[in-house]
């Protein structure tokens, strides 16, 4: 097992990774911008390391200091959290050369998967199915039509390096296929260096439902279950939940043995999750992401399973010693994000948090690296804070989040509760009607209040 390990992350992950250190006896190391030196992450690690300027590029994202970071405090591992370097295979292995462990998966498994193509390309090959579309990049216009024209309209443009919704176009017609190539194909080349495209079937009313996986890398793998992500705004996420009120034990059974034994063949190590979207029964493989992800306390309150604790384990080389048998669905669960935002506008509110009360009580977690008096900086994303509460079902899943966050006091800056204290009342989220354009025809029509 590890000695001590670097968190190169903030906020609300640095500090759940450094809780399953502590639980393991492991010794911590944060590191922090200048802008974050008096954050939660940085007030209760063993050790802190400055490693730059506000900017992210400068800072988290700071290769040489974070190596630099790793051996002055002797740290042996890297636990990487979610977004920054989370799934830069480069970084994993300069880690890897220098002695120090990543703790997530292999370096090639990270490659295949970060680019959308390799990584559907990866996943038909195991088995897993996919929505219809190219078979890898289109090269030219006149092949994309070719390949509209078998698939049938609507179609949608995807990059190849895309990556939160960017370089993604629906073409309705063969008019507009022209068009969305174009566009898709400039986008791309300017947010990731890199214009190659396909084509996929767009799915119009699908739910976004991911399965969640952990492998030891040697062959060993299981599934625990899915989440059901599909009240989105702008392809984020803003409400979780676990399992889905749609698919039932036999189709779970089914999608989860073909997404476990997929990881079994790839000798996947480490946590990752299996993003599909869900039409008429069927599932269609979208992406994988291969780290943790925001969203995983839901899948850990209704297995009991500390997905972080998993994480540390097989990247020390222990084997998984949880059996498919083992993992027991228990109870419902759901995650709402609590962004420091307008909930409305989404605009960021970051600034001084001048009251800070989080809901207590039987079933309820809040994972936040807020305080009372803590400033919230400007620079990074807008998560405040996740509030989970697990029930016997879902129905009291629903009562619980009603009452915790009527106890949820935050005061100083604008955040997304008052959006999610109109959701538990809404009819079609309380019989879980709901696909991934819902959320976005809901805040196109309604009123705060109404
Ligand atoms: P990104 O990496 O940019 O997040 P994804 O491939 O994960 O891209 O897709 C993000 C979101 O876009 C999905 O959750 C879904 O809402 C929508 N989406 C992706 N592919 C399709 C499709 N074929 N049909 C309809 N919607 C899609």
């Amino acid at each position: 097992m590890f000695g001590k390990i670097l968190i190169a992350n903030r906020g609300e992950i640095a500090l759940r990774v450094l809780r399953a250190c502590k639980e393991l006896g492991i010794a911590t190391v944060a590191v922090h911008s200048t802008a974050d030196a008096d954050a939660m992450h940085v007030k209760l690690a063993d050790e802190s390391v400055c490693i730059g300027p506000p900017t992210a590029k400068d800072s988290y994202l700071n290769i040489p200091n974070l190596l630099a970071a790793c051996e002055i405090t002797g740290a042996d591992a890297v636990h990487p959290g979610y977004g920054f370097l989370a799934e830069n295979a480069r970084f994993a292995e300069i880690l890897i050369d220098h002695g120090v462990q990543f703790i997530g998966p292999k370096p090639e498994h990270i490659r295949i998967m970060g680019d959308k193509i390799e990584a559907k390309r990866t996943a038909k090959k195991l088995g897993i199915p996919c929505v219809p579309g190219s078979e890898g990049g289109v090269s030219s216009d006149e092949e994309a039509r070719k390949v509209a024209a078998e698939i049938g309209f609507p179609v949608l443009v995807k990059a190849a390096a895309g990556g939160g919704g960017r370089g993604m176009k629906v073409a309705r017609s063969a008019e507009e296929l022209a068009s969305a190539l174009y566009t898709a194909r400039s986008e791309a080349r300017n947010a990731f260096g890199d214009d190659s495209v396909y084509l996929e079937k767009y799915l119009s009313t699908p739910r976004h439902i991911e399965i969640q996986v952990l492998g030891d890398g040697r062959g060993n793998a299981v599934h625990l279950g899915e989440r059901d992500c599909s009240l989105q705004r702008r392809h984020q996420k803003v409400w979780e939940e676990a399992p889905s009120p749609t698919i039932t034990p036999e189709q779970r059974a089914e999608i989860g043995e073909t997404v476990a034994s997929a990881m079994r063949e790839m000798k996947y190590l480490g946590a990752g999750t299996v993003e599909f979207l869900y039409e008429q029964g069927r599932f269609y493989f979208i992406e994988m992401n291969t780290r943790i992800q925001v969203e995983h306390p839901v899948t850990e309150a209704i297995t009991g399973i500390d997905l972080i604790n998993e994480q540390i384990r097989v990247a020390a080389g222990e084997p998984l010693d949880i059996t498919q048998d083992d993992i027991v669905l228990k109870g419902h669960a759901i995650e709402v994000r609590v962004n420091a935002e307008h909930p409305r506008t989404f605009r960021p509110s970051p600034g001084k948090v001048t009251n800070w009360h989080v809901p207590g009580g039987p079933g309820v977690r809040v994972d936040s690296a807020v305080y009372q008096g803590y400033s919230i900086p400007p620079f990074y994303d807008s998560l405040a804070g996740k509030l989970i509460v697990t029930a016997r079902t879902r129905a009291e899943c629903l009562m619980r989040l009603r009452r915790a966050l009527d106890e949820f006091v935050v005061d100083g800056i604008e955040t997304t509760l008052p959006l999610f204290r109109e959701l538990v009342h809404n009819d079609d989220i309380i019989r879980g009607a709901y696909d991934i354009h819902w959320l976005e025809h809901f805040l196109a029509e309604g009123e705060p209040g109404s």
